[in-house]
């Protein structure tokens, strides 16, 4: 689910260019009247409505951490049920509508010239008619369910507080509620909503677990070149030390890692920090602060987290040091890169400060011993191929090609690369190095195929091993005895082969039609839908995999029976079709 997510965050980025010249000849022109606005600060905060009438509460808040993003919006609770109304916060036109099976599901974005923002409403319901009736067009025109397109300033005005969908959980959500993002409508950078809406929390952010990193070859830290973490306690209100005063010995070049979160008050959820400061000796050497979100960037969050600790535990972790390559706009001020230098045998007093975004505070404080020690050297023989992150980097066998272009790593690595023999497969098994370690960028990936007995190469595709130990539809294309895809993940692959059709079971009939859809080798791909032999919009949800169809009065004579014929794909073009008959 998060993999959906992250593709629909790139697919998102910079999208309305036609939108854009008409906003840029608008800022222009205010310029010459006016001054420039300073749209990220907010020097005159724009005055919004809210887009529920109901009392603001937060599931998840601006910036928190998740694997290969940042939450670029807020996430409002909606009462745990779908069809709250949602309203345009200001005046402005709809801009872009995106329907998918996932990620996002049914989102709205609606452009505000006056106060320079986008504002963005996913994992909607359903729409208000004036909206609904130009996205069955385009479906219908395009015969597709999913469909992203702009709109022009004229073809769907909107006014402040005007009705224009219901709340709902469409797309890769986990319960109903509103995401809600406010974009600067040139550079599409999220902010942060909480700079207009008041949301109480009176709550300090916790401080879970400190984690000590010695840099591999020039740092060593109680007595091991490993990460160690360290549990804590809090002294008083806000105020944390190791668990049971306990000082760390260092020597050499040591990274900090923190285990934070932010609660709020009249909640259980747990939320991200505003803030990571990090101060040695009363010099600030690391300061991270979330106000605005760059779509282009935020895969960057990958050398932000732990991400190893992440794929093996489940847990974020902060890391207050950059690799080489992370591009981070987040990161204010940085010492060198935020890496603790213990050269000297004496005390380093370390505080680290987390606040969240209405000024609640806690602050860890300890001390780092420096205590001279030989630092053990990089044991390379686990890895004999140097792959520095900056150049392109590939590997290459008979049976085997990938090709790594230049900054897809954050730091330079040796590649590590074995295979299972198996030669009744359609491939060996290979295990392109580790997958806790992350990717910035997709990589090309050629496996040879053996044992080739289909006619039909289309039927091969390369699967990835994932977290939960599942293997994943990457890619099917044939290329002369290989098949290719592209992956931003390392770990194990092998090519699989899919000629079984998925099923489709019927759930109900009535106004609205539903269908179960499963695929358990490659998985559901494209799908379509007809009445009465002519294509109509038939629904999909990815979560539940079922697919609807709601009688359409505009579309649909009522009052006789209906041919209804449902074709479903699966990714390696294996096909099922359901025909039935409905009286509606
Ligand atoms: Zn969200």
């Amino acid at each position: 689910m998060l993999y959906q997510e992250t593709f629909f965050v790139y697919r998102s980025i910079l999208k309305c260019n036609f939108a854009e010249t008409f906003i840029i000849m608008y800022l222009l022109l205010s310029f010459l009247f006016t001054l420039a606005f300073p749209f990220s600060s907010f020097a005159e905060k724009p005055d919004l409505v809210q887009p529920m009438l109901i009392p603001m509460e937060l599931s998840s808040n601006f910036a928190e951490l998740r694997p290969n993003h940042y939450h670029s919006g807020v996430d409002f609770k909606t009462m745990q049920a779908i069809g709250q109304t949602i309203y345009s916060v200001d005046d402005g036109y709809v801009s872009r509508i995106s329907i998918s099976r996932n990620g996002y599901g049914n989102c709205l974005y609606i452009n505000h010239p006056k106060s320079g923002l986008t504002s963005v409403y996913a994992h909607l319901d359903s729409f208000e008619s004036f909206i609904d009736s130009v996205i069955k067009r385009k479906q219908y025109a395009d015969e597709s369910f999913e469909v992203d397109f702009c709109l022009t300033p004229n073809q769907l005005p909107v006014s402040k507080g005007q009705r224009v969908a219901k709340s709902g959980n469409s797309g890769s959500s986990g319960g109903p509620h509103l995401h809600f993002e406010l974009r600067e409508l040139v550079s599409e950078h999220a902010l942060n909503p909480l700079t207009i809406y008041d949301v109480k929390d009176d709550v300090r952010p916790r401080m879970h677990k400190l984690t000590v990193n010695p840099i591999k070859g020039k740092g060593i830290s109680a007595g091991v070149s490993d990460s160690k973490s360290y549990q804590l306690e809090t002294i008083s209100n806000g105020v944390y030390r190791i668990k049971n005063g306990a000082s760390i010995k260092a020597w050499g070049f040591i990274g900090l890692g923190l285990k934070a979160n932010d609660y709020m008050t009249g909640t259980s959820n747990v939320y991200g920090v505003y803030i990571l400061k990090v101060d040695v000796d009363d010099v600030t050497t690391f300061n991270y602060q979330n106000d605005e979100i760059s779509f282009d960037s935020t895969r960057y969050i990958n050398s932000f987290i732990d991400y190893e600790k992440w794929y093996k535990n489940d847990e974020l972790i902060m890391q207050t040091y950059v690799q080489p390559n992370a591009y981070m706009s987040n990161i204010k001020q940085l010492v060198g890169d935020g890496c603790l230098d213990i050269n000297e045998e004496r005390d380093y007093n370390v505080k680290m400060t987390v606040c969240d975004y209405s000024g609640n505070k806690s602050v860890l404080s300890f001390v780092i011993k420096g205590q001279k020690q030989l630092i053990p050297i990089v044991d390379t023989a686990w890895g004999n191929n140097y792959f520095p992150w900056d150049t392109l980097n590939s590997f290459k066998t008979d049976d085997i090609s990938f090709y790594i272009p230049a900054g897809s790593l954050y730091s330079d690595i040796y590649f590590n690369y074995i295979y299972n023999k198996d030669s009744l497969a359609y491939s060996d098994t290979h295990v392109l190095h580790y997958p806790y370690v992350p990717m910035q960028k997709y990589a090309d990936l050629k496996i040879r195929l053996k044992n080739d007995i289909l006619s039909d190469k289309q039927k091969y595709y390369i699967a990835y091993k994932n977290k939960r130990g599942e293997w994943e539809f990457m890619g099917n294309t044939y290329d002369d005895g290989f098949i290719k895809c592209e992956t931003r993940f390392f770990g194990e692959y092998k090519i699989m082969c899919d000629t079984i059709a998925p099923t489709i079971s019927l759930l109900s009939k009535g106004k609205i039609i539903s269908f179960r859809v499963k695929d358990d080798t490659s998985g559901v791909g494209k799908w379509s839908g007809y009445v009465d032999g002519k294509w109509a919009v038939f629904s999909m949800d990815n979560k539940t995999n079922t697919i609807s169809y709601v009688f359409d009065k505009n579309r649909v004579e009522k009052g006789k029976s209906h041919k209804i014929e449902l074709h479903v794909f699966d990714e390696c073009n294996n096909e099922a079709v359901y025909k039935t008959n409905v009286w509606w």
